[in-house]
């Protein structure tokens, strides 16, 4: 990692232009999330969060498909893409929200309450979405639970921030997993009001994820997508963003004259703001290297794929 962060930029071009000439040469597409390094978002044949992601790798014609994002993005790659290749740059990038809902006690409270409906955000394990009878991405979350009738009780897993959110946005009451994604926890609510303060004609935007209190100072809450078409289509001009600092890149791209403020975490840290280290796992060689080796792939079983994929296509039916 160290010796990465110093290659200089002209080595960084041509280890760019390898990638680029590499994926032409093997028929393989880069889709990348927004909360991936500059450098990889570069060279990404797709950027896009999970729900774009997840619609563009079920119609992709490429033969290998390099997922640069965690570990439950790559396998809903594969569960659409059963036949094709998967690539995870660094295989050990997973997800604090995901990994919070393991699948025996998942199972457990499931069998607890067998009359609910299982509405599962999509950062959730494959064998968590076998359990699921629907899943949804932020982008989707509102649609999907009202497309679930008013009688029916729900569980909602694994984000209890965005279970919560959704609860006050549709006038649902769910069982919520006590789940959370360790960046979109971590903002401090003191030093972004700090920051409001010296920037007040700031608007503050919010990903869902994000704990009750930030949620309930934001002017606009959504997803990844949801928030750039926000600062794009805003006429104001400062934005405090509260999410993945990744997202910045793309967002500075669309509105190069405003200015984009993340929000502060909790801990001191060197740009003030969250950076997911699970997606930051994920680095311009190894992306290189993975396509280069093939490896590392994203291996499920047949009949894991077939039964998580079921609540994956009800989602996209309703998108
Ligand atoms: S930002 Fe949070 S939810 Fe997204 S991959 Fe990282 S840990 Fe998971």
């Amino acid at each position: 990692m160290k010796a990465e962060m110093s290659i200089s930029i002209d080595e960084k071009k041509a280890l760019q232009e390898r990638v680029k000439r590499l994926k032409e040469e093997k028929n393989a597409v880069i889709l990348a999330h927004y909360y991936q390094e500059p450098e990889i978002q570069e060279i990404a044949d797709f950027i896009g969060d999970s729900l774009e992601l997840a619609k563009k790798a079920a119609t992709t014609d490429a033969e290998i498909i390099v997922f640069a994002g965690v570990h439950f993005m790559a396998e809903t790659a594969k569960i659409l893409n059963p036949s094709k290749k998967v690539l995870l740059p660094d295989l050990k990038a997973g997800c604090s929200l995901a990994e919070s809902c393991p699948p025996d006690a998942f199972r457990k409270l499931k069998a607890e309450y067998p009359d609910h409906v299982v509405v599962t955000y999509i950062n959730c394990s494959a064998e968590i979405k076998t359990l699921s009878d629907i899943v949804c991405t932020s982008s989707n979350a509102e649609k999907v639970i009202k497309s679930i009738p008013e009688d029916k009780p729900i569980i909602f897993a694994p984000d209890k921030n965005l279970g919560r959110y959704l609860m006050e946005k549709t006038g649902r009451n769910m069982l919520l997993w006590d789940g959370a994604c360790i960046v979109h926890e971590a903002f401090s609510l003191d030093k972004l009001l700090e920051v409001y303060r010296e920037n007040p004609s700031a608007m503050i935007i919010a990903h869902p994820e994000s704990e009750a209190h930030v949620l309930k100072v934001a002017n606009y809450v959504g997803s990844t997508s949801g928030m750039l078409n926000y600062v794009k289509s805003s006429e104001h001009d400062t934005f405090i963003v509260a999410t993945e600092a990744g997202i910045l890149h793309q967002m500075q791209k669309n509105v190069p004259h405003k200015k984009l403020i993340p929000a502060p975490a909790k801990e001191d840290n060197t740009c003030a703001c969250s950076e997911c280290a699970f997606m930051k796992m994920n680095t311009l060689q190894k992306l290189y290297n993975c396509l280069q080796n093939e490896g590392p792939e994203i291996i499920l079983e047949e009949d894991l794929m077939e039964k998580a994929l079921l609540p994956i296509e009800r989602m996209l039916e309703l998108s």
